[in-house]
């Protein structure tokens, strides 16, 4: 069985967690000064662990196996949210390591390699998994022109060249050096605490769609107006938003979410009756029949409120991301270590935020497992998980790695 060394693990967790300390959480933004200075202290950790390492022209570090058998690619992201939690993303880039660490190690797996990555941006300072896709062969170069911080809109050509990378290559997924890609994460959700469980091992990343909605009405003296001859936008946005929030309920799923994430009226002010609303509306689910049936059910309570009301209302939609189902191989595989190692503690159970996993999915087998998150924070610096499930964890994804790798030889 493979092992891992928990201190070893432990210890380069929390020097990680140095670079940008914020309270008890990381301040890290992608291509920052501190966030190059953590992806150059991986390339170290990783050339320490034998692999070969390089930081690719994207900002994806990399380590490579020298093992000549089947291999394995695992990995998260190192970047955090603004003020984010120290665990997120980075604890899935260490296990990376200490699972090549502890491969390169066992005597039975001396053919088997395990390769790593810290992946560029996941978390979408300029593009969410800007890193992952540009491994899977999915970002042009016209497509980086085109990219600005979300922040202060600095281009992203610019931040990629003062944080050195100007010029590099980019890393490109070699065919069939992998059996699959794994990715260790904290579930960032209440689920595994508030069931007293320790491991939950992914079945699919939900799909996301989401939709812009703009009311038109007519600017107006919000004292003169009388009532009935208001054209009011944001009443109009407002009557849709409690539509949906009466309606959905009656047709979700058991773990589907919405949200309406941004309400703006125009012009914006008290004495204004708003002549333009706009409204960012998303909702979520693990079921492509599930998002199908939302979608229809959102474009009915559109054209009804529309018919209802003297402003028009148009609805666009923005994105709609296919959920990615985890591989069933690896799915069993996670399953079979947590019963080893913690019987009966363990689920499996879907992903209701996105992941790197969900972006190798789409080119080879992919698998995620979940450690309880403190509380179910997460994306604040409050975000913590007791140090014994993070060894927990580690020893689970060890087993299932040594596990899918010696299959692999056949
Ligand atoms: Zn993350």
């Amino acid at each position: 069985m493979v092992k891992i060394n928990p201190d070893r693990l432990l210890s380069d967790l929390r020097t990680l967690r140095t670079f940008g300390t914020y309270k008890t959480g990381v301040h890290r933004p992608t291509y920052s000064d501190i966030d190059m200075q953590s992806r150059r202290w991986l390339v170290e950790r990783m050339t320490d662990a034998s692999l070969t390492a390089t930081i690719d022209g994207i900002g994806n570090v990399i380590g490579r196996s020298p093992a000549p058998g089947p291999k394995l690619l695992l990995g998260s992201h190192v970047e955090t949210q603004p003020h984010g939690g120290w665990l997120d993303g980075a604890m899935g880039v260490i296990f990376a390591i200490e699972m090549a660490r502890a491969v390169a190690e066992d005597p039975a797996l001396q053919d088997c390699g395990v390769d790593a990555a810290a992946w560029a941006d996941e978390e979408g300072h300029y593009m969410s998994f800007i890193g992952s896709r540009s491994f899977i062969g999915d970002v042009t170069e016209a497509e980086i022109d085109g990219v600005e911080s979300k922040h202060d809109g600095t281009p992203l050509r610019d931040a990629l060249a003062s944080a050195g990378l100007a010029g590099l290559p980019r890393a490109v997924l070699e065919a069939d050096r992998y059996l699959g890609f794994l990715e260790a994460h904290i579930e960032q959700g209440p689920t595994l605490e508030s069931m007293a469980q320790k491991i939950g091992v992914v079945t699919s990343i939900v799909g996301t769609w989401q939709y812009e909605i703009i009311a038109e009405g007519i600017q107006n003296h919000a004292g003169t107006t009388a009532m009935s001859l208001r054209r009011d936008a944001g009443r109009a946005l407002i009557k849709l938003a409690h539509a949906i929030d009466q309606h959905f309920p009656e047709i979700a799923a058991e773990r589907s979410v919405w949200t309406v994430g941004d309400l703006r009226l125009e012009p914006g002010a008290p004495a204004i009756v708003p002549g333009r609303a706009r409204m960012l509306f998303q909702f979520r689910d693990a079921d492509p029949r599930q998002l199908a049936r939302f979608a229809a059910a959102f474009d009915d309570l559109v054209a009804a409120v529309a018919a209802d009301d003297p402003c028009s209302i148009t609805a666009k939609q923005l994105s709609a991301s296919t959920p990615s189902l985890m591989h069933p191989g690896f799915q069993d595989a996670l399953s079979a270590a947590a019963e080893q190692h913690v019987p009966g503690l363990h689920q499996r159970m879907p992903s209701g935020a996105g992941h790197d996993a969900q972006i190798l999915a789409n080119v080879m087998p992919a698998g995620m497992m979940f450690i309880p998150s403190i509380g179910g924070i997460s994306h604040h610096w409050s975000e913590d998980s007791d140090e014994a499930d993070i060894v927990i964890g580690g020893q689970v994804l060890a087993t299932a790695v040594g596990d899918i790798l010696a299959k692999g030889r056949a």
